[in-house]
C-alpha cells in the first residue's frame, strides 16, 4: 500500500495517522479535515477551557509528528469506491490505494436554520459559550446528557439562572438510575431547574430565545443550547455503498472493504449492546490504532478488545469510570459516601464483568481498571 488518505482531523484521525507511522508506513499520508485547527482534545471543551483565564490551551494537544500533508478547511463531499477517488469540495480529487474514515459526528437540533439554538461541539463554540457566560443571566439547556449537564454545570458555576429540559432524569440512559441519582441530586442542591416533558420547538423573541414543550409550557432564556445528541458525518458516504441503514457498521477491525476502514465516532461497532457508535474519547483511540493496524496487516491485525473508560467533570463531582455503562441497580461494593465524600464503587454486571467507578477519590486509572476486573476480598 502506497498511497494513505485519512478524511478527519480529529483524534481518531490524528491517532490512526500515527499509528500507521508506527507500523513502518512510509507512502504518502494524506489528511483531509474540515477544521481549520490541528487535533485538539474535545472533551476539554465542556470542562477546563470553558472556565479558563486568557487564552484556551487546556485543549491542546502535542503537534503531530506523522508528517503527513494536511489538507484543512476541506470538506470530502464523495467517494467512488470502485475508482478509489475522493472528490473535496475545493474540486480536488484525490486518489488512495487505503481509506481511513474518521469523519466524526455533529451535533441534532430541533430547529436546524436558527442562530439562537446553540449546539456544542467544537473549539469556535467553546469560545462563544465562555464568552456569553461573562454577562448571560438566564440559560436553558435542552437534553440532560452528560454533555449538556457539563454545559449546566459551568453555567451555574459563573451565575446563570439555569433550566435543563429532560424527560427523565438526566444521564439515566447512560449511567444508569444509581448514578444519576447521585449527580442530578448535586445539581439540584446548586439551583438547577429541571424541566419535563420535552422541548419540541424554539424560536428567537428579540434577544431572547423561546423554548416550546410539548405541554405547552414555554420557557424563556438569554441563551439556548441544544445538546440533543448526534448524526454521523456520512453524508459524503451516501453513494458509496458503505452505509448500512445510514451507519458505517465495522468489522470487528474497523473494515468495511479490505482497503477501507472507519473509526471514531463515525463508527458503529460491536458491543454487548450491539452494533453502535460509541462517541467516547478512549473508544475513538482504540478504534484507530486498530483500524490502522488493519489497513496495513489485514487479518494478522488485533481485533479491537477494550475496556470503555469515561470521565466527567460536574456539580463538584469527578467520576472516572472503567468497564461498561449504564450500569443498573446498587453497587456491590461501596467504599465512602458517594456524592458526598470521596466514593470508590464497583458493579457486578449482567455478563460477568465488573465496573468500577470513582467520585472524587483519587486513584490512578490502572487501579480503578483492575478494581473493574476483580472485586476486593470482603
Ligand atoms: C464537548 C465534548 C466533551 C466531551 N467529553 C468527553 C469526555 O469527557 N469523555 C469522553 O470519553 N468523551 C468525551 N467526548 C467525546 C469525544 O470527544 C469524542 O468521542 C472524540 O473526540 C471523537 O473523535 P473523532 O476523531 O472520532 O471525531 P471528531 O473529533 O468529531 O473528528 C472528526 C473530524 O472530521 C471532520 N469532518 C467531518 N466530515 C468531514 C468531511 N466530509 N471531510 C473532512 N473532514 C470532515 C470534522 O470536522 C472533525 O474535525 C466529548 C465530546 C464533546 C463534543
Amino acid at each position: 500500500m502506497q498511497r494513505i488518505v485519512v478524511v478527519g482531523n480529529g483524534i481518531a484521525g490524528l491517532t490512526a495517522a500515527d499509528e500507521l507511522r508506527a507500523q513502518g508506513f512510509d507512502g504518502e499520508l494524506t489528511i483531509v479535515g474540515q477544521e481549520v485547527h490541528a487535533p485538539y482534545s474535545r472533551p476539554a471543551l465542556s470542562k477546563s477551557a470553558l472556565h479558563e483565564e486568557g487564552d484556551v490551551t487546556a485543549h491542546l494537544l502535542p503537534e503531530p509528528e506523522h508528517g503527513a500533508r494536511e489538507i484543512l478547511g476541506v470538506r470530502v463531499v464523495g467517494l467512488d469506491i470502485t475508482h478509489n477517488v475522493l472528490t473535496l469540495d475545493n474540486g480536488e480529487e484525490l486518489t488512495f490505494d487505503g481509506l481511513i474514515i474518521a469523519s466524526g459526528i455533529r451535533p441534532r437540533k430541533i430547529r436546524e436554520d436558527l442562530d439562537c439554538e446553540m449546539t456544542f461541539r467544537n473549539f469556535e463554540d467553546a469560545l462563544r459559550l465562555r464568552e456569553s457566560l461573562k454577562s448571560i443571566p438566564s440559560v436553558v439547556v435542552i437534553g440532560a446528557g452528560v454533555l449538556g449537564m457539563e454545559i449546566a454545570s459551568n453555567c451555574v458555576a459563573a451565575g446563570s439562572d439555569v433550566t435543563v429540559v429532560s424527560r427523565r432524569i438526566p444521564m439515566l440512559a447512560f449511567m444508569g438510575d444509581y448514578l444519576a441519582e447521585i449527580f442530578s441530586s448535586a445539581a439540584r442542591a446548586q439551583g438547577v431547574h429541571f424541566v419535563g416533558p420535552a422541548a419540541v420547538d424554539v424560536r428567537a423573541q428579540g434577544d431572547q430565545t423561546e423554548v416550546f414543550l410539548e405541554d405547552g409550557t414555554v420557557l424563556t432564556a438569554d441563551l439556548v443550547i441544544t445538546t440533543i445528541g448526534d448524526q454521523p458525518n456520512t453524508e459524503w458516504l451516501v453513494e458509496s455503498g458503505l452505509l448500512t441503514n445510514g451507519e458505517l457498521e465495522v468489522d470487528s477491525r474497523g473494515r468495511l472493504r479490505p482497503h477501507i476502514v472507519a473509526a471514531g465516532d463515525v463508527a458503529a461497532i460491536a458491543t454487548v449492546h450491539g452494533n453502535q457508535r460509541v462517541p467516547l474519547w478512549t473508544s475513538a483511540i482504540e478504534q484507530a490504532k486498530v483500524a490502522a493496524r488493519t489497513l496495513l496487516l489485514g487479518d494478522d491485525a488485533d481485533e479491537l478488545n477494550f475496556q470503555h473508560y469515561f470521565w466527567t467533570d460536574q456539580f463538584g463531582l469527578s467520576l472516572k469510570a472503567c468497564g461498561d455503562f449504564p450500569v443498573t441497580g446498587e453497587p456491590s461494593y461501596v467504599e465512602g459516601i458517594p456524592g458526598v465524600e470521596p466514593a470508590l464503587l464497583r458493579w457486578e454486571n449482567a455478563d460477568g464483568t465488573g465496573t468500577a467507578v470513582s467520585i472524587n477519590y483519587r486513584i490512578p486509572i490502572p487501579k480503578l481498571r483492575a478494581l473493574s476486573r476483580q472485586a476486593p476480598a470482603l
